[in-house]
């Protein structure tokens, strides 16, 4: 089997790797100079929306999927439909417009944060004196990491936002007070077939993913979790990965975003879990039945952000992993992580804070 895969990141990289280890080969399009993916299979050097390297793709893969959220999809459109496309770019255009993820959000009655779309100072004004301060203002497009957003917590911060943000379309949410952050990663095949992993608890700092820990498989958290991303997979006749990041307000969950992908807050997988995230994107792209998501011991992760330091190198403990993707080292770069599966909740806490401060 051969995988089409747009984009050759540091998630394109692990595909690539769980492809090897099913015996399926990758070929990926990323238009940088050195990709990560290029350590897991052959990359043509285009960019995302190159015709011709799409149709490469179409036309000596068995399946294509992206690793990228902000593939064009006019571009995907544009392809004939002879190879088949996983997951459908109808998900990947709600999910790369805030607005429109929202209204599938609403429509599917998965609580979200209440909000407005912006498009002029007047607009802004309103949602202000609709949804109260302190709120978010984010690009409805392309953001990521936090990029593309500011925190409005006082009357005086309303112009300054606005100058920085727009022209581009906006949308303001309204300041959720939540205890912690989750996400839910769920898969479905071509069959229909559905399964979700535990709940990963995420921290971030500045904006980006730092560390990562899976909950318990059950409760009514993990139920409820299940039961939204489960949602989002029917309605989108969807086939892959797909993740839904979620605000944990009491006994409430609200959905923030979804990315129509493999996801960094599932790295944990890899180790950590009976089937990773990347090896059921495979199987589910290609029409075979899932694996079991059940975790190994006490898994989480810690992301390596602007450098990999030395000390990460020279680990020797038979419970972390390194992975190290390759990137020449930048500011707020994610370079690398670090997946710890521990034998307690107690070794993993432990763990992962000294990994989070080496
Ligand atoms: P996002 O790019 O939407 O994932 O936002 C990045 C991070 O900003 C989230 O993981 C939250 O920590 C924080 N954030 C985003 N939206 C809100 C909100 N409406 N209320 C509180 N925090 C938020």
């Amino acid at each position: 089997m051969r995988i089409g895969v747009v984009g050759g990141g540091q998630l394109g990289q692990m595909l690539g790797e769980a492809a090897e280890d099913l015996g399926m080969t990758c070929l990926f399009v990323d238009p940088s100079e050195s990709p990560p993916a290029a350590s897991a299979g052959e990359v043509i050097r285009a960019a995302y929306d190159d015709l011709q390297a799409l149709e490469t793709l179409e036309s000596s893969a068995d399946v294509i999927t992206y690793e990228f959220e902000n593939v064009p999809v006019d571009a995907l459109n544009r392809l004939a439909g002879s190879t088949p496309l996983y997951p459908p770019p109808a998900a990947l255009e709600k999910a790369q417009d805030r607005k429109l993820e929202k209204a599938l959000f609403v429509e599917l009655g998965i609580p979200v944060p209440d909000h407005r779309a912006v498009g002029s100072p007047e607009a802004l004004d309103a949602a202000v004196a609709a949804l109260g301060l302190p709120l978010v203002l984010k690009t409805r497009r392309f953001g990521y990491d936090g990029k593309g957003q500011a925190v409005i917590r006082e009357p005086a911060d309303v112009e300054a936002a606005w100058r920085t943000l727009s022209p581009a379309p906006l949308i303001a949410e309204a300041w959720v007070p939540f205890d912690y952050e989750v996400s839910i990663i769920g898969a479905r095949n071509t069959k229909g077939e559905i399964v979700t992993w535990p709940l990963s608890r995420n921290a971030h700092r500045e904006g980006i993913l730092r560390v990562a820990a899976a909950d318990a498989a059950d409760g009514p958290m993990h139920e409820l979790a299940s039961d939204y991303v489960g949602r989002l997979l029917e309605h989108l006749d969807y086939v892959g990965v797909l993740t839904l990041e979620l605000f944990v307000a009491g006994e409430s969950l609200l959905a923030n975003e979804f990315a129509p992908r493999v996801h960094n807050s599932g790295h944990w997988t890899i180790e950590g879990s009976e089937t990773s995230q990347f090896a059921n994107h495979l199987r589910a792209i290609t029409g075979q039945p899932l694996g079991p998501t059940a975790t190994i011991a006490w898994p989480g992760m810690v992301n390596l952000i602007g450098s990999i330091p030395d000390a990460a190198r020279e680990l020797d403990d038979d419970r972390l992993y390194l992975h190290d993707y390759g990137k020449t080292p930048r500011e707020g770069r994610k370079l690398g992580h670090i997946t710890c599966v521990a034998e307690s909740a107690e070794e993993r806490q432990r763990l992962l804070v000294q990994m989070d401060r080496l």
